[in-house]
């Protein structure tokens, strides 16, 4: 294994002396990639075109010509397009599928120089907690291999923890980042929805979905972040808000007096694991001796994020996935003889059982009889569940709280068991209830060595905050 730096200065610093090559670097990652195949990360590596994109910005760099992110490789989670790829989303129905262009998140990665190494592994149509739902096989947590890496952007985190690039590009629904970078001992931030185009995003819920970045620190992901934030008009949901350096942003010092953190009561209630417990309590710890304001506050709602989250995510994925039919894109059954029959046998041989158990949850909580009962009703509680925040934002800066109950579970543990595979959400499904920004954060181990995170939730648009913030922490 090569030990290659992991911060985006640091590998500048090496370019700029000579000591190092994006070309030597690329080839160093994809090493690293083939010694760790054990891993089941990439779903298509772009191994000769990386390399030779490398000797361009190689060239650009000494021309004095490069963009911000020459010398950072990312890879990219399989549900977010780049062009003339397999955009597999870990599904049978689209496994032979190739993108027509490129994420406009992608796009503006590339004009800045970045490097993209390939399409990782992902649950299938990023429905999961833990990467086993993948059709192309379960991925491994590097740090214990019996282990869950997280999901779904499960293969991102490893990718980044397991140095085979130096960032990824993953996405949101309802803490697929901040999870696995829990899981994996890296940062995962997701901003306020519509910060970052969804343009070239697969969708799952559309009012939910994001895209976000993987990182091994603050700075990187701000830098990452300011690239491809911004309004675009091909994504009617992006935000024109101002988008900051937020990577210079990231180093700068908040006066610890003026701040005010609160954590949440109903957070630390059954359910957290003690390791974990602790580890917040002893972070709370430091930042009340720095001298911020640390206050206990009350989300009240908390106690309906994890059935509310699940009906209206399942609602919009029955209608998002209707497009997958077997005529337009991907799979289609070679069983049938009349269209109709054609439909449902791609779909059914197409989709895997947790996208089936979404498509008809989803459906049912829309049908007729059903839709006051849990759909409207589900609407109803994600206001209250965005009002408790609201009101939370009027008494405090920024909430703290465990990214997940425990530390990564065992491969196979909760597969059978959707309910518990669900509740591993609770604490991350709310900052995409409520449209806001959040950022998971490494902040300790278990006995086990295994890594736990420690989760920032700001205000609309306050990334730059967030990021700060996640400088006291680490
Ligand atoms: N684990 C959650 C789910 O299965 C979140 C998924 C996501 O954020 N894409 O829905």
């Amino acid at each position: 294994m090569h030990s290659i730096p992991q911060s985006h200065k640091e590998i500048t610093s090496l370019i700029k002396s000579g000591e190092l090559t994006c070309e030597s670097l690329v080839r160093q990652y994809l090493d690293n990639i083939h010694e760790q195949e054990d891993l089941n990360v990439f779903i298509s590596l772009f191994d000769s075109e990386a390399v030779e994109r490398a000797r361009e910005i190689d060239k650009k760099l000494k021309d004095g010509k490069a963009g911000k992110l020459a010398g950072a490789v990312f890879s990219v989670k399989d549900v977010i397009s780049v062009k003339d790829k397999l955009l597999t989303c870990g599904s049978k129905f689209l496994s032979n599928f190739e993108s027509l262009y490129n994420a406009t998140a992608v796009e503006r990665l590339l004009n800045e120089d970045a490097i993209i190494i390939g399409k990782v592994n992902c649950d299938e149509f990023a429905m999961g907690s833990s990467n086993e739902n993948s059709y192309f096989g379960h991925v491994k947590n590097p740090v214990d291999k019996t282990r869950v890496p997280g999901g779904s952007s499960g293969a991102s985190a490893v990718s980044v923890a397991a140095n085979m690039c130096l960032m990824s590009l993953g996405s949101e629904t309802g803490g697929s980042i901040r999870q696995p970078a829990s899981f994996c001992g890296i940062t995962g931030l997701k901003a306020t929805y519509g910060r970052i185009s969804r343009f070239g995003l697969v969708a799952f819920a559309s009012s939910f979905d994001s895209i976000g970045i993987f990182g091994n620190n603050n700075y990187d992901i701000g830098l990452a972040l300011e690239v491809i934030s911004g309004f675009d008009e091909r994504d009617s949901t992006s935000s024109d808000h101002k988008v900051l350096n937020y990577a210079s942003e990231s180093e700068k010092n908040f006066d610890p007096k003026e701040i005010r953190i609160g954590y949440v009561k109903e957070y630390f209630e059954e359910g957290l694991s003690d390791a974990v417990r602790t580890g917040i309590n002893e972070k709370l710890d430091v930042l009340r001796k720095k001298g911020f304001t640390v206050k206990e506050i009350s989300l009240p709602s908390s106690k309906y994020v994890i059935q509310t989250y699940y009906i209206l995510t399942c609602a919009e994925a029955s209608s998002n996935l209707s497009r997958f039919d077997g005529v337009r894109y991907g799979v289609r059954s070679e069983n049938s003889d009349a269209v109709e029959e054609m439909y449902v046998n791609s779909r059914s041989e197409g989709f895997g059982e947790e996208v089936k158990r979404r498509i008809m949850l989803g459906t049912y909580v829309l049908s007729a009889g059903y839709y006051d009962a849990y759909y409207r009703k589900g609407q109803k509680a994600r206001t209250l569940i965005r009002k408790d925040f609201e009101k939370a934002f009027n008494e405090v800066d920024y909430i703290i709280s465990p990214t997940t109950p425990t530390t990564a579970f065992k491969l196979g543990e909760k597969i059978e068991d959707p309910l518990a595979m669900y509740l591993n959400d609770i604490y991350t499904v709310s900052a995409n209830l409520a449209g806001i920004p959040a950022i998971s954060v490494p902040a300790g181990q278990d006995k086990d060595g295994l890594p736990f995170g420690l989760q920032i939730m700001g205000k609309k648009f306050d990334e730059a905050g967030l990021l700060k913030m996640a400088n006291e922490i680490n």
